[in-house]
């Protein structure tokens, strides 16, 4: 491991604060530590061999069974207490209304994406399933088991959705396929529709069409970096990594071709170097394109090559949640806001009076994500603390309240007009 002091929550945090938006030449990640060869791919889980049994809840003193995609899957800690398999409560959340699936294998990710808990770097310290993500635990299941749950009685189930994460794996199409199989098999699709989460560096056109015909309703690609300069340096070769832009690119626009308007989008890192105006520029891309982004803060994930970084100030996070849900949902275009000098939102291009009725409605501070059953707007994605803690709530996975609402002008720094003001 790199000999970095990292700087704890705190000091992060403030270091957050001093500047209000992340600059790309302070977002620099470190190197990745090589892994001894024979931590490599998983071969400690591999040579001890241990069948699982049943639900298996990470833990880092111990050795992970080994465990294998389509028959297990892992799911987020959030999904894992909705579905009852986990005890536990949420800070202010009933449930989360996306049972989010993501693939696992001993061997990994095979990727290193900088921001990632999932990052190969991490072989030598942790075995992959006990490798945190967004910032939480995603304990292991057998898939059969999920099914068994949720098929009982799929139209009172708390899940408006299902999600398939892929990671970058040589198995990770097959068993994408598999598992989608295997829900759709005893899960009406309509009842509970499913999203991909993809893997595009593994993929063809072919594969997105097969996707969409044994039922997928939503295709998203986790482009994740606004910037091309932003994906080489944290997917691609400056982390030693395999993904290309331009392959992301490739599978977006063939999703795009297949699933048609409103049926793909893609994920979106907000605060590791751009500036508002490039993410915001990509958003109105994939509005133009008739798809939708999905907002992520950038937190710095424990073990990742990031960790070390601040997350993203507030400030910088609610002007980019705010502009991008006007683009996105209000019908509003780039070239009606204004920016300054560095690239930040001065201007939402909407008047004030409507501007208002937007930001005291909250929704565009909600987690944005695919559809749940409310309202086109609103995600069933909801990701509870995916991208910040409870004391300092980035991605509201809940409809704010006022007092939400008076955290949110303050750091947008809009007042509350009264009506008498002038
Ligand atoms: S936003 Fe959609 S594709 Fe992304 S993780 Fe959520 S459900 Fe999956």
């Amino acid at each position: 491991m790199s000999c970095v002091k990292h700087p704890d929550e705190t000091t992060r945090s403030v270091l957050a604060t001093q500047a209000d938006y992340n600059a790309y030449e302070a977002m620099q990640p470190r190197a990745p530590s090589p892994t001894p060869p024979e931590l490599r791919n998983g071969a400690r889980v591999k040579a001890a061999d241990q069948r699982p049994e049943g639900v298996y809840l990470p833990n880092n003193n111990l050795l992970a069974p080994h465990m294998r995609s389509p028959e297990y899957v892992q799911m987020s800690t959030a999904a894992a207490m909705t579905l009852g398999i986990m005890p536990g409560r949420m800070h202010r959340c009933e449930c989360t209304r996306c049972l989010n699936l993501l693939l696992t294998y001993p061997e990994g990710c095979r990727a290193n994406c900088a921001y990632c808990g999932l990052a190969r770097h991490r072989e030598a310290e942790r075995d992959y399933a006990d490798r945190n993500f967004i910032r939480v635990d995603w304990p292991a299941v057998p898939v059969e088991q999920i099914v068994d749950i949720v098929a009982r009685d799929p139209a009172a189930s708390p899940f408006h959705r299902m999600c398939i994460s892929m990671i970058t794996h040589p198995r990770s199409d097959a068993d994408t396929v598999a598992v989608l199989e295997r829900w759709t098999r005893r899960i009406d699709p309509a009842a509970i529709p499913v999203s991909i989460l993809s893997n595009p560096t593994t993929m063809s056109r072919e594969d997105v069409v097969r996707l969409k015909d044994l039922g997928a309703d939503i295709f998203t690609v986790a482009l994740d970096a606004a910037t091309p300069a932003i994906f080489d340096r944290t997917r691609g070769k400056g982390v030693e990594s395999p993904h290309k832009w331009s392959k992301y690119w490739e599978i977006l626009l063939a999703a795009r071709d297949v699933f048609g308007p409103q049926k793909f989008g893609a994920h979106i890192i907000v605060g590791m170097g751009e500036t508002e105006f490039e993410v915001l520029e990509l958003v109105q891309r994939l509005v133009d394109l008739g798809g939708h982004s999905h907002m992520f803060c950038f937190f710095p994930e424990k073990g990742s090559l990031m960790d070390h970084l601040p997350a993203t100030p507030r400030d910088q996070w609610r002007r980019v949640q705010l502009a991008r849900y006007l683009l996105d949902y209000r019908g509003v275009r780039i070239d009606q806001m204004r920016f300054d000098d560095r690239g930040r939102v001065v201007d939402y291009g909407l008047p004030r009076e409507e501007l208002e009725g937007v930001i005291a409605e909250g929704i565009a501070f909600r987690t944005s994500g695919c559809p749940g059953k409310f309202r086109e707007d609103v995600s069933a994605c909801d990701r509870p603390y995916g991208d910040s803690p409870p004391s300092d709530i980035a991605s509201f996975p809940f409809q704010p309240n006022r007092g939400d609402l008076r955290r949110i002008r303050r750091q947008l720094r809009i007042p509350v007009v009264r009506a008498e003001d002038p």
